[in-house]
């Protein structure tokens, strides 16, 4: 790479507002609010690093101090006096501050001090302070004074990547905008105008890859393609970005995630080994792991809730992903989703990321297939692989069932789907004697209207009166919530599930 080199990201920093990536709202806004002359003293902008906050910042300080008209303009003209020094960063009256390096009130005292005079080239005098949340307490409290009171020629145009630590009295006192993550098809469009732009070969698979590394962020992505040029020599093809990215192929990951959800432990580890000595990043793997279970539970068919042609897969890819998606339930990949979710500060944390890798995939095959809570009640605690869950009919009002014990109570009244009445009932109602049409218990807590409710259920669901009587004391039997606890905490399943995480305990059971 010659000496000369200009990084993409400053070649290609926008210089207008219409050159702005992404960013239309704010575009909007802001010009229509120049051009009708409403000028704020205080502009803050926030958004993730590399979204154009500063690169906004010296637009608008141009737009206040453009030569090319009597006042100030949505459209800077870019070549006057004032402009060019602006774009340069050199612009006597247009400070940029990073507070960053700048934290204390001494620093801030003097730059408010100095405010205080008239701009020298300019109309404004603007102070662009980057990352102002790094400010001292008493550096705020200092640019608050001057925030309350600006002089009429000073404008502050504020930065920062965290608005969540600058205090609200600056806040209130600012024009906020807020900058959102580029788009991917924008940032594919920009980066491919930019590779015409510098005669580069740029596939539209290896741009997609660029585009989604970046993370919303034009400047990310521009790096991550100067460093591509710089590895291919200018033939940036998806197997170089790929290999520059540390990825594993999509097709690779679709694989492993197939052959975990069947439970074949020793293949995935075995196909482990070989992702991990091609030279993958195990974070990044786990990270397209879970866009994998992300989208492969918004396609599952108990969902259906994703338009698949928006993912990043191919056709291939997406018909393997509706083969496992058929053998496989939602609480599966829920599941298996915690699990990674829980990994990821692990493996970033962890001495040997490879380790703790094999660790997961063991751990993600226990969950795969394990049945769930309800299926081990239901299924009287034998252990079953994973099956399809399917939805009961509720019963019609027409069908008339019998209730004669405790059990049958309790299952009658989740298929009704009385949630409200069967959760009180689990957790408060000892049932001292049930035969059909007669029920004696006792109610822990007393509810009075429980009586009522029960009754009018009982006769719906059975289509007879019952005879309903309360126990005055307790006839020490255990409520559904404490038989289901004491039964699945002698499953031989869930105390393997319960050693799988040390600590853990049975807390609740959800339906
Ligand atoms: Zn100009």
């Amino acid at each position: 790479m010659d000496n000369n080199y200009t990084v993409l990201a400053r070649k290609y920093r926008s210089q207008d507002f219409k050159s702005l990536i992404g960013q239309d709202v704010l575009v909007k806004t802001l010009t229509t609010a120049i051009n009708t002359g409403r000028i704020a003293h205080a502009y803050i902008f926030t958004g993730i690093r590399g979204t154009g906050k500063t690169s906004t910042a010296r637009i608008l300080a141009k737009a206040l101090n453009c030569l090319s008209t009597d006042g100030p303009t949505a459209n800077p003209c870019g070549v006057c006096e004032n402009c060019r020094a602006i774009a340069a960063g050199q612009h006597i009256d247009v400070m940029e501050i990073d507070a960053a390096s700048h934290t204390g009130v001494d620093n801030i005292r003097d730059i408010l001090d100095a405010a205080q005079y008239r701009p020298t080239n300019g109309r404004y005098k603007v102070y662009i302070i980057d990352e102002v949340h790094m400010l001292s307490t008493a550096a705020f409290n200092a640019l608050l004074k001057t925030l309350e009171e600006p002089p009429a020629h000073v404008i502050f145009i504020l930065a920062t990547t965290e608005i969540r630590k600058v205090p609200v009295t600056i806040l209130s006192r600012c024009q906020r905008f807020d900058l959102v993550r580029v788009p991917i098809d924008t940032l594919k469009k920009h980066f491919a105008w930019i590779a015409e732009q510098e005669q580069i070969e740029l596939s539209d698979a290896a741009n997609e890859l660029l585009a989604r590394a970046a993370d919303g962020s034009v400047r990310d992505g521009l790096s991550l393609l100067d460093q591509a040029i710089a590895q291919t020599g200018g033939h940036v093809d998806e197997a170089a970005v790929m290999d520059m990215l540390k990825r594993a192929d999509r097709n690779v990951v679709v694989d492993f995630m197939d052959t975990i959800l069947s439970g074949d432990t020793a293949r995935a580890l075995e196909m482990a080994d070989n992702i991990y000595t091609n030279g993958a990043d195990l974070v990044m793997l786990l990270s397209d792991m879970m866009e994998w279970t992300h989208w492969a539970t918004r396609m599952h068919p108990a969902l259906n809730a994703g338009d698949m042609t928006a993912s990043p897969y191919t056709a291939d890819q997406r018909e393997k992903t509706r083969k496992i998606d058929a053998r496989v339930s939602l609480n599966t990949l829920s599941r298996v989703w915690q699990v990674m979710v829980a990994a990821v500060s692990e493996m970033q944390m962890s001495g040997n990321q490879k380790q703790c890798f094999d660790m997961l995939i063991v751990r993600m095959m226990h969950i795969a297939d394990m049945p769930s809570v309800p299926e081990i009640l239901k299924n009287n605690a034998t252990a079953k692989p994973v099956v399809q869950p399917v939805a009961q009919p509720a019963p019609t009002a027409t069908q008339k069932n019998t209730i004669t014990n405790a059990d049958e109570l309790g299952h009658a009244m989740q298929a009704d789907r009385e949630i409200l009445l069967y959760t009180y009932y689990s957790e408060n109602i000892e049932v001292c004697e049930i035969s059909d049409g007669k029920l004696k218990y006792f109610d822990r807590k007393g509810d009075r209207d429980f009586p009522i409710k029960l009754s009018a259920w009982l006769e719906k669901h059975t289509g007879k009166q019952w005879i309903l009587a309360q126990a005055t004391e307790s006839c020490h039997v255990q409520t559904a919530v404490e038989h289901q606890q004491q039964e699945l905490a002698s499953d031989p399943m869930m105390a393997s599930a319960l050693g799988l995480f040390e600590g853990a305990e049975i807390v609740e059971v959800s339906k």
